[in-house]
């Protein structure tokens, strides 16, 4: 799921230039990264992308890694060298026969220096243009090669960069007498606003000076690509007074949730009713989604269908073998990156089935943007920490609002209101933190509208705070997981005012020894957080922001690497 750069410039530039653009490639991955230049420069390192040595260059390539293929070494970072060095490359993707083309290959003599399928592309061309021209070898690559691939390819005394793509996300982005090639436009959208967004299976050649487009189908042949001017503010705040992201980008969700509201009322009006007329024309609804995004989709289905909208949420990954397609289903994928390869792998091809995509996304003019009938920005603006919160709560306005447009009743307008008023609770909050930080395990419940609540908590407290954590049906508990109970296990109950149900269930834990904590808009004679809501929406989401600050302040105090937590990266795009 990495990050990939390339630059050519008819000036020269600064190596770490590059770096910087790749620092905002991070959010990709940042298990190790690399740059290779014009003048020789080569250096990778184990870790997050830093300065490197100082050099002049007019070409460039870099990549920032999410290892999918051989572990997290110098070795195995981009970029890779064929034999003799002349060619150097870098990848996002997967090359799922890379094992195939590496027996091939080494029967040919060729030696491997990593384990990662991506040095295969090297010796691949290496091998190739020993007999056939660029564009010949590029042909091959296409045809032989099975996997997903965004590769930007450099070769020693040529001005060029190649680079082709399949699956993965590809922008070149035209700037002052610079061409830039990147993984996204936020690589480069602080010196252009001129992008050209490659599809599927394009290849080009890319210099200071020009770039030429080919399409391959059997062979490349030459195409003509729009130049598109984007719109896409990419202010650097930084993290002003706060220590970490996440707890900057948790209080910037006031602020966040009334920009969309906003925007949906007037800005994004018209978009909102041609979603509402496509939802109208359709016999069903299915939500493709993966991570936090499932858990707001799964909101979404609770508001659609109180408001009597036939609705379902698969998770991305498994959306195929889950669920059967027909021209009436309207598929509407929710994606903070909009580039999840996952949720992108589940709409190929479902349109020439005649199913109709629509899209909530965060990041504009992203592939699932790009892919949709209609498609609406969530506005929550560039959300830095791996974990999602402001993106959460802007999704979850976002379907509530939707659902309001078929009459169902919520109070989302309030909403900026609401977690303002439940913010200065923080330090009550922080206080049972500091009393968790040592837990092993935490169980959360919730029934209806407060179950898909209990599981984007768990994962918050999985991913960033390292604690083993199960959000689920307070229901279900008796079929299974009420054995783990013992004395002192913390079970966080989300309990909206009026539902005995959850009050059953908490009992059936205290009744164990749990040590029962209450998320309530009711006052309940339990350890407890109150919330300001009066209806299912607001309660949905204050009670998750309470999730995000508990797990916020328990990895705090245990000094975990809040905004980078191990082995995960922002936006998955890899399957
Ligand atoms: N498969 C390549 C590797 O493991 C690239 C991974 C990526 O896209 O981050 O090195």
């Amino acid at each position: 799921m990495c990050g990939i750069i390339g630059i050519a410039s008819r000036k020269e530039f600064e190596s770490n230039d590059v770096i910087k653009m790749l620092k905002r490639l991070e959010y990709r991955g940042y298990d190790s990264f690399g740059i290779a230049t014009d003048t020789g420069l080569f250096e990778k390192e184990v870790g997050e992308v830093r300065h490197v040595s100082d050099n002049r260059c007019t070409q460039a390539i870099a990549h920032t890694r999410w290892a999918t293929t051989g572990k997290v070494t110098k070795e195995n970072a981009h970029p890779h060298s064929s034999c003799d060095g002349n060619i150097t490359i870098v990848h996002n993707g997967i090359i799922d026969n890379y094992l195939e083309l590496k027996e091939w290959l080494a029967a040919k003599g060729h030696q491997f220096k990593s384990e990662t399928d991506s040095e295969v592309i090297a010796h691949f061309f290496e091998e190739e243009l020993k007999t056939c021209d660029m564009r010949h070898a590029v042909e091959k690559f296409f045809a032989l090669v099975k996997g997903e691939f965004a590769v930007l390819l450099i070769m020693k005394g040529d001005d060029m960069i190649y680079t082709f793509k399949r699956g993965s996300p590809l922008v070149l982005g035209i700037a002052d007498g610079m061409n830039i090639l990147a993984s996204d436009i936020y690589a480069f959208s602080n010196r252009t606003n001129k992008a050209v967004f490659f599809s599927e299976d394009e290849f080009a050649e890319v210099s200071a000076g020009g770039y030429k487009f080919y399409k391959y189908d059997s062979q490349l042949v030459p195409l003509t690509k729009e130049i598109q001017v984007f719109e896409w503010e990419s202010k650097e705040s930084g993290k002003m007074q706060y220590e970490h992201y996440m707890l900057k980008e948790i209080h910037e969700e006031p602020e966040a949730a009334a920009r969309l509201i906003d925007s949906m009322k007037y800005e994004q009006k018209e978009k909102m009713n041609e979603l509402k007329k496509m939802i109208e024309d359709s016999k069903r609804v299915v939500f493709v989604a993966a991570g936090t995004s499932y858990h707001a989709s799964l909101l979404g289905v609770y508001f659609l269908n109180k408001a009597g909208i036939e609705s379902h949420a698969i998770i991305a990954s498994e959306f195929r073998n889950f669920t059967l397609l027909d021209d009436r289903t309207l598929v509407i994928a929710v994606t903070q990156s909009g580039e999840t390869m996952d949720v992108i792998q589940a709409l190929h091809g479902i349109k020439g089935e005649g199913v109709k995509i629509a899209s909530f996304v965060n990041v504009p003019y992203s592939t699932v943007q790009r892919m949709s009938n209609v498609s609406v920005n969530i506005c929550a603006g560039q959300e830095v920490c791996v974990a999602a919160t402001k993106t959460f709560v802007n999704q979850v306005v976002a379907l509530s609002y939707l659902a309001s447009l078929f009459g169902y009743e919520n109070g989302i307008e309030k909403i900026p209101d609401k977690i303002n008023s439940l913010l200065r609770q923080e330090e009550k909050i922080k206080g049972m933190a500091e009393t968790l930080k040592n837990v092993r395990d935490i169980y959360i419940i919730g029934r209806g509208f407060s179950y898909p609540v209990a599981r984007e908590i768990a994962l918050k407290l999985k991913e960033i705070a390292y604690i083993h954590a199960e959000g689920m049906m307070g229901g279900e508990l008796k079929h299974g997981t009420l054995a783990l109970i013992e004395n002192g296990t913390p079970v966080i109950s989300l309990m909206p005012e009026g539902d005995n149900h959850i009050i059953s269930n908490t009992k059936e834990v205290e009744a164990r020894g749990a040590r029962v904590i209450v998320v309530s808009n009711s006052s309940f004679d339990y350890e407890s957080i109150k919330i300001p809501s009066e209806d299912e929406a607001s309660f949905s989401i204050l009670a998750t922001v309470v999730g995000q600050l508990l797990t916020y302040h328990v990895a705090k105090e245990k000094r975990l690497p809040v905004d980078k937590p191990r082995n995960l990266a922002k936006s998955c795009t890899v399957v």
